[in-house]
C-alpha cells in the first residue's frame, strides 16, 4: 500500500477536512486522532454494526478499552473487515468477556518479579523495564491487558528514576529491555534521558527497545528518533508483525530507516487463532521481514491472560508451523516458538522432536523430509573436565573475559564441577517421610 493512499485520504479527511499528506505521515498527530469509540469507527471505515454487536461491544470495552490509530484502521479490508486480520487484532470481540478457569491477570507474575517500580527481573542477567504504560494501538491480543488504558500507570521520571537505581545497584544486569506500553510513545527528549542514562551505567552492555510503532504507526520512526538512538548504541529493536498484510510501504520504509540506523531487528509475533494459525500465512510474514532486514525471533504461544480464550490455538499448531519451516526455509527466516511459562518461569522453546534414538556411540535424527540418518560420534574424544580452575585450562580463555557464576536448575546436573546429582521438588509425602522432615534433601549437597 502506497503512503497516502486513496483509502488513507478518505480516513483522514472524515477526521479533519483540512488533513492532508503532511498530516497523515505526522505520528503526533495519529496519537491525537485515535480511533477510540465504535461510533468513531464506524464513521471512519462505513462499517455498521447491528444495535445487539454494537451493545457487546461497548461492554467489552467498558472492561478492555479501543484505541487506534488512523493508519492501521486504513488497513483494514472493509469489504470482509470480519475474518480481516487487522481488524481482529484491533477491533473488540464479545469474546473478550469469556474469562476461562485457567485465565489470569497477571500469568506471568510480572508484578511479583518485580523488585523496583517498573522492573520485572527473572533471568540472571537482563530486566524488563516497563518506561510507559502508553500504546498508540491496543493489540486486542496483549498479555498485559490488565494495564491498558489504566493512566495510573504512566510512569514519571521519578519513577523511572528507581529503576535506573535498581538496575545500577544490580551489576550482573547487562541486557535491559524497554518495554511498556511502548517505549516509543514516549517523547524523544525522555527517550534520549532514558537511554543517556542507561548508557552511563557500566555493566549495561546492551539495551533493546520493544516497539510495535513500525506496524501500528511507522511514521513514529522519524530522522530525529534516529539520531537519538544512534548516540547510545548498541541499541536492539524488537517489532511485532503477525501479518504479512501489515508489511506495507509505510512500515517497510520505517524498517529501512531502523536498519540504516544501524539497530539489529528483530519480530515477536504471537500465535493468533484467525490471524496467523496457518503456515502459509505465516511464511509469507517471515520472508517478508527477513527482506526488510528483521530477523524472526520468537513466536509466542498467546498467553493465558484474562480476556484471549477466542485467540488461543493448541501448542500443536505451533509445532505443525515450525515443522513446516525447519529445513524448508532459511534458518534466520525461523523464529524460535516458546511458552512463557504461567506463574513466572519465563519462555519455554518448544520444537518438534529431530533425535529419534541414540547408542553409545551413534545419535539417530530425522530430517525434515522424513529421512532417517545416524551421526556417529567420536571415539576418541578427550573431554576438558571442568573443575572451574580457568587458570590451570588449556582451553584460551583470558579469565578476566570469563564471567564467573554460579549454575542454576538443569546446568547443574550436566555440568562436572557442581555436584548436585538431582533436583527435587519440595514437599513431597516421600521426603517428609523421612527422618529430619521436610527439608531433607535426595542426592543434592545444597538443594
Ligand atoms: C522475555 C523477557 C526477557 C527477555 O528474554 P529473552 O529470551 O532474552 O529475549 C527478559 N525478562 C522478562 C521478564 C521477559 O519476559
Amino acid at each position: 500500500m502506497t503512503i497516502y493512499s486513496s483509502r488513507q485520504q478518505e480516513v483522514s479527511q472524515r477526521i479533519s477536512s483540512q488533513a492532508n499528506k503532511a498530516k497523515w505521515t505526522d505520528w503526533r498527530w495519529h496519537i491525537r486522532h485515535t480511533i477510540r469509540d465504535i461510533e468513531s469507527f464506524e464513521t471512519l471505515t462505513g462499517i455498521r454494526f447491528e444495535p445487539e454487536d454494537r451493545a457487546g461491544y461497548e461492554r467489552t470495552l467498558e472492561k478492555f478499552p479501543l484505541s487506534i490509530t488512523p493508519y492501521y484502521l486504513s488497513l483494514i479490508d472493509t469489504a470482509d473487515y470480519a475474518n480481516d486480520p487487522v481488524f481482529r487484532q484491533a477491533f473488540p470481540s464479545v469474546r473478550e468477556l469469556d474469562i476461562g478457569p485457567h485465565d489470569m491477570a497477571d500469568p506471568l507474575h510480572e508484578d511479583e518479579d518485580s523488585p523496583a517500580p517498573g522492573i520485572t527481573h527473572r533471568y540472571p542477567d537482563r530486566v524488563l523495564f516497563h518506561v510507559s504504560n502508553l500504546c498508540a494501538m491496543y493489540c486486542r491480543h496483549c498479555t498485559r491487558k490488565r494495564k491498558v488504558g489504566d493512566e495510573g500507570h504512566i510512569p514519571r521520571r521519578a519513577q523511572m528514576e528507581q529503576g535506573l537505581a535498581y538496575i545500577r545497584s544490580a551489576p550482573r544486569v547487562r541486557d535491559v529491555l524497554l518495554s511498556g506500553g511502548d517505549p516509543l510513545m514516549l517523547p524523544d527528549e525522555t527517550l534520549d534521558w532514558l537511554l543517556w542514562n542507561l548508557r552511563k551505567i557500566e555493566h549495561v552492555e546492551v539495551v533493546r527497545i520493544g516497539s510495535r510503532m513500525p506496524v501500528v504507526l511507522p511514521y513514529r520512526v522519524t530522522d530525529d528518533l534516529m539520531s537519538i538512538i544512534r548516540k547510545h548504541h548498541p541499541v536492539w529493536l524488537n517489532t511485532h508483525f503477525n501479518h504479512p498484510r501489515e508489511v506495507t510501504r509505510s512500515a517497510r520504509e520505517a524498517l529501512a530507516k531502523l536498519a540504516d540506523a544501524g539497530i539489529p531487528l528483530g519480530n515477536q509475533s504471537v500465535l493468533l487463532a484467525g490471524v496467523n494459525d496457518c503456515p502459509r500465512i505465516m511464511r509469507s510474514l517471515l520472508h517478508k521481514l527477513v527482506r526488510n532486514r528483521v530477523r524472526p525471533y520468537y513466536l509466542y504461544q498467546c498467553d493465558l491472560s484474562e480476556g484471549l480464550t477466542h485467540f488461543r490455538t493448541p501448542v500443536g499448531k505451533g509445532i505443525e508451523i515450525i515443522e513446516s519451516l525447519v529445513g524448508h526455509t532459511s534458518g534466520f527466516a525461523r523464529p524460535t516458538y516458546v511458552i512463557d511459562a504461567p506463574g513466572g518461569g519465563g519462555k519455554i522453546p518448544v520444537t518438534p522432536n529431530y533425535v529419534i534414538s541414540w547408542a553409545t556411540n551413534k545419535v539417530v535424527l530425522r530430517n525434515y523430509e522424513g529421512v532417517i540418518t545416524t551421526y556417529a560420534e567420536p571415539d576418541c574424544y578427550t573431554p576438558t573436565i571442568c573443575d572451574r580452575d580457568c587458570a590451570s585450562c588449556d582451553l584460551q580463555l583470558k579469565e578476566q573475559d570469563a564471567e564467573e557464576y554460579a549454575a542454576v536448575g538443569i546446568e547443574r546436573l550436566v555440568s562436572d564441577w557442581d555436584d548436585t546429582q538431582s533436583l527435587v521438588p519440595e514437599g513431597t509425602a516421600r521426603l517428609d517421610r523421612r527422618p529430619g522432615g521436610d527439608n531433607a534433601q535426595e542426592g543434592s549437597h545444597d538443594g
